[in-house]
This record gives structure tokens, sequence and C-alpha cells, in this order.
């Protein structure tokens, strides 16, 4: 099998129309492999959509053995919009002069860990975008010794606050966080740098040092990619996959590209793959990751449900664990857009519960209150 990341470098295989010709496995036969390899991905991936019932069938046995059925709760908190980088599919990116910026006070974020608290989340995740200033990093320090207080330890911390120095890492880890979310957004250096600016403050070398470094320190690390992003190819995504495993992560954040009018990849639109099927192949990837990596934690993202009302429980039912009801205040919503058509805007918080409840429930899951649902990967690790 091919599994360094340096087969990110190797190039493309033959075309599915040149595959045609020849006999192609069926998709049972690649599942019931011990090891699935770069080539069985990539057929997998590219498999029509009628193909795919013994994935979906492998991925539920899979996850109940893995994970077990119940789904975890982080209450997201969109924190900030301010970014200082200028990635080039992104909707808060420093460039663009459209969006008005905005930061949620201290007592704001502790009113939103309170709220997650109240409703029994037992974690939440504080996202923003990137900034690596002095002040900053103090008063997010300060944030999290404040929420440890909070509940006494009760709610588990989740940072996605892109790159930042091993120092930074510490700091916030022994001010109270656990994990932190780093998506790796390509593992293809070429597909990296078409999706960026080329300089020194968007170097994927730096992505993955800072990702080893969150390794070093102690964290819980999840990564992630866009799906369908423009340029993407199915070989890319099956090495994305593969970087994972070779990563060994503990969580995972995937979802589909979703393009926003204000971004240099705007001009890419009329290319992507429609919508749905890029929520399909999203799905496809929560599904196959499950059979590689069956005790990780995977997310059923946002931007899954902003391509479908049931994007989330169409991903749980493809293997994920993990939800993340939105407790950013409803007037800081309509600014965090990372792209278009992003989903409950005008909802309050208080997200209903109770109906993320039945739907889950009808996905054949139960959510897990309360508890921290650190990544069975990473306790495994440890012990
Ligand atoms: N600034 C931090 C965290 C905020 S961005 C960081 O970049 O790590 C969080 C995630 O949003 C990114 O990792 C990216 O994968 C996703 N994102 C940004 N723009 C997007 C878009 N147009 N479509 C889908 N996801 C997007
Ligand atoms: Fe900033 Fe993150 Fe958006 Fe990049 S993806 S522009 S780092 S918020």
């Amino acid at each position: 099998a091919i599994t360094s990341p340096g087969s990110a470098k190797r190039p493309l295989p033959s075309t599915r129309r040149a595959e045609k010709g020849r006999s192609m496995k069926p998709i049972a036969e690649i599942l019931g492999k011990t090891s699935l390899d770069r080539g069985d991905l990539i057929r997998v991936l590219e498999a029509d959509e009628g193909e795919c019932g013994p994935l979906l069938a492998r991925a539920a046995v899979v996850k109940r053995s893995g994970v077990g059925g119940r789904v975890y709760l982080r209450g997201l908190i969109e924190y900030s919009n301010i970014c200082s980088k200028d990635c080039l599919y992104c909707g808060i990116r420093s460039g663009n002069a459209a969006a008005s910026r905005y930061e949620m006070t201290e007592e704001e974020t502790l009113a939103a860990a309170r709220l997650a608290l109240e409703r029994r989340f037992g974690s939440i995740v504080i996202q923003a975008g990137e900034r690596d200033d002095a002040q900053f990093v103090a008063r997010m320090e300060r944030i999290l010794r404040r929420i440890r207080a909070l509940g006494g330890g009760a709610l588990h911390v989740t940072l996605s606050l892109g790159e930042q120095s091993p120092d930074t890492y510490r700091r916030w880890l022994d001010a109270g966080a656990h994990r932190y979310l780093l998506r790796i957004e390509a593992s293809s250096p070429d597909l990296y740098r078409k999706l960026h600016p080329e300089d020194a403050r968007h170097s994927q070398a730096s992505r993955l040092e800072a990702l080893g470094a969150l390794r070093e320190a102690g964290y819980q690390v999840g990564t992630g990619v866009m799906i369908g992003a423009p340029f993407q190819t199915a070989a890319d995504l099956a090495d994305d996959l593969l970087f994972f495993r070779d990563l060994d992560v503990d969580m995972i954040g995937m979802g589909p590209y979703i393009e926003h009018p204000d971004t240099p990849l705007y001009t890419h639109a009329l290319e992507l793959l429609p919508p749905r099927k890029r929520l399909e192949l999203s799905l496809r990837m929560v599904a196959l990751l499950r059979v590689m990596m069956p005790d990780i934690n995977i997310a059923a993202t946002t931007a899954m449900q902003a391509i479908d009302p049931e994007g989330r429980e169409r991903a749980i039912r493809a293997g994920a664990n993990v939800v993340m009801p939105n407790l950013t205040p409803a007037r800081y919503r309509h600014d965090y857009l990372l792209y278009e058509n992003k989903p409950c805007l005008d909802q309050e918080p208080e997200e209903s519960v109770e109906l993320l409840e039945a739907r889950i429930r009808e996905s054949g899951g139960s959510i897990a209150y309360g508890e921290w649902g650190d990544s069975g990967r990473f306790l495994a690790r440890k012990s």
C-alpha cells in the first residue's frame, strides 16, 4: 500500500474512462481488504452513487464497534472573524474589505460557555480567524482559565485558531484547552499552493509543523480538508485519507467546499461539482475514513448542513459521531461567513437540541449529554 505522505506527489492514475475498459473490482470486494490502498480509495471515490451501498453498510458496522452509537455535542463559538491571513477560498480572509469585523467580548464568550454547560453539551469549540499578536494570545489564555473555573473542568475545550507558536499552544493547553482543530486543507503540496497565496505566511510546511507542535504539546489533534474544492481530484482526496491515517489523527472535521463571491476562487465556481455531488462526496469520505480509522472522532460539519438541511444527520449515518450546534450570539452570525448560504443565521444560540436529538435518533444514534467525548484513538494511544 502507498501510505507515505509523499504519495501526494505521485502522478494521477489513469482516468476513470481509461479504466472502464478493464473490469473494475466491486466495492464490496475492496472493502473486504484489511488495508485500503491508494488505488482502492480512488476506485471507491470515483464509483457511481448506486454502487456505494456496501460502503455505507460497512461504515455503519465499523462505527458501531469503533465508537458506538452515541453522538457527542460541541457548542460552537465563532469568537472572531478578524484574520491576518488571506486564504483564497475564505469569506473572512483579510483581503475581503466587504466583511465587517467583530470580536466577542470575554463576557459574551463566557456566557456562551455557560449555555453549553446548561444544555449539557460536555464540550465547546472556540473558532476564529488567525491572529498571533500578544494581546490576542493573552486574552484567549484568560478566557480558557475562566471557562475552566466556570464548570470546575466540566467542559472540554477544542480550539480552532490556526497556526501558532509551540509556546502559544503550550500556554493555551496549560490554561485549559484539550483539543485543537487545524485542517491541512489539502495534503497535496500542489493543490495547497493553488488554494493559498504564495508567501511564507501561507506555506504548507508551516501548517505541517504546527500539527506536529500540537501533538508534541499533548493536544488531541484534529485536521481535515475541504471536499470538492477547485482543482481537486479524486486522487487528491485519496491522498488526504492516507495522510490522516499516516498522521494517526485523533479527530477529523471535513466538509464540502462552498464558494464565496468575495473570494479569488469564486472565478472557478462554474467548474465545481454541483453542491449535491460535493455533499455526496463528503459523505463518502466520512464513510471511507470511518472504515480506515474506527476509533477516531469524525464531525458532521456545518458546511454539510449548508448544502442539505439533513446533511449532518446523513453524515452521522455515514460514520460521523460529533455534531457542533452553533452557540454564537445571533448578532455576530451574519459576519462569520466563511462561505455562502451558511445555515441558521437567524437562529438564536439555543438551537433546538430537542429537534436535533429527534433527528439523531432517526439516524440510529443517541446524544451523549454532559460527556466530553474525547477521541477513543487518543485515549488508546495514551494508555
Ligand atoms: N482560521 C482558522 C479557523 C477558522 S476557518 C483556520 O483557518 O484554521 C475554519 C475552516 O473553515 C477552515 O479550516 C476551512 O477548511 C473552512 N473553510 C473556509 N472557507 C471555506 C469555504 N469557502 N468552504 C468550506 N469551508 C471553508
Ligand atoms: Fe483566516 Fe482561517 Fe479563513 Fe484562512 S481559513 S482566511 S486562516 S479564517
